[in-house]
């Protein structure tokens, strides 16, 4: 049994949920989402939605002990044990720290990371069509562009990181949906990481 540890990184309008879920499947892995986390408590209306609704609408980052807690328990549920591919989550170097530190605690580490590279026009135009579409509350123009500055200033550093561990693929993410996804496979497998064959 071969384990996929992945992590996909990219702004916002990268199209990152898309492929993430396209290649955890065709992995077997689950994916690990912290803003589907955050979306579903605010939903529900749970102490911890409550706690990050206003966060998450204003475009900033909850704090970090409050998202790697909801990644641990999330990365101790069985279904995690053989792999997983986390979308959202590091979103900054501080956050690298913790979860190398519970990876490296398992004896594990992420075999690969995906960079989901999208010039930022391309992806303020596919925001403001998810806006249109799914009206999520914290697409609203002011936040989105704000999130947008924060992958810049916050997110884009932890793939120097990871650089200097050889784990990087930067994917061109300008295509097909199909087109991207076979990109992404190709340099997975150029890995050595193998499909699931049962998917
Ligand atoms: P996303 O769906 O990944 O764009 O996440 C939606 C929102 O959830 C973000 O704008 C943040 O407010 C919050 N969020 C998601 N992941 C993290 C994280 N790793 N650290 C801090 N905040 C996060």
């Amino acid at each position: 049994m071969t384990s996929t540890r992945l992590l996909i990184v990219g702004p916002q309008g990268s199209g990152k949920g898309t492929q993430g879920a396209r290649i955890a499947e065709a992995f077997g892995i689950p994916v690990v989402s912290t803003g589907d986390i955050f979306r579903a408590n605010i939903k529900e209306g749970t102490d911890l939605g409550k706690q990050v609704k206003a966060i998450t609408d204003a475009g900033d980052l909850v704090p970090d002990e409050i998202t790697f807690a909801i990644v641990r328990e999330r990365l101790e549920q069985p279904d995690a044990a053989d792999g997983f591919l986390l979308d959202g989550f590091p979103r900054n170097v501080a956050q690298v720290a913790l979860l190398d530190e519970f990876l490296g605690g398992r004896g594990d580490a992420l075999d690969a990371v995906i960079e989901l590279d999208v010039p930022r026009e391309e992806s303020l135009q596919r925001i403001s069509l998810r806006a249109q579409s799914e009206g999520r509350s914290d697409d609203t123009e002011a936040a989105i562009a704000h999130r947008l500055d924060i992958y810049e200033r916050e997110t884009a550093p932890i793939l120097a990181v990871y650089r200097t561990r050889e784990v990087v693929d930067t994917i061109d993410g300008v295509g097909s949906l199909d087109e991207i996804t076979a990109r992404i496979i190709a340099a997975l497998e150029a890995r050595g990481l193998a499909r699931d064959a049962a998917a």
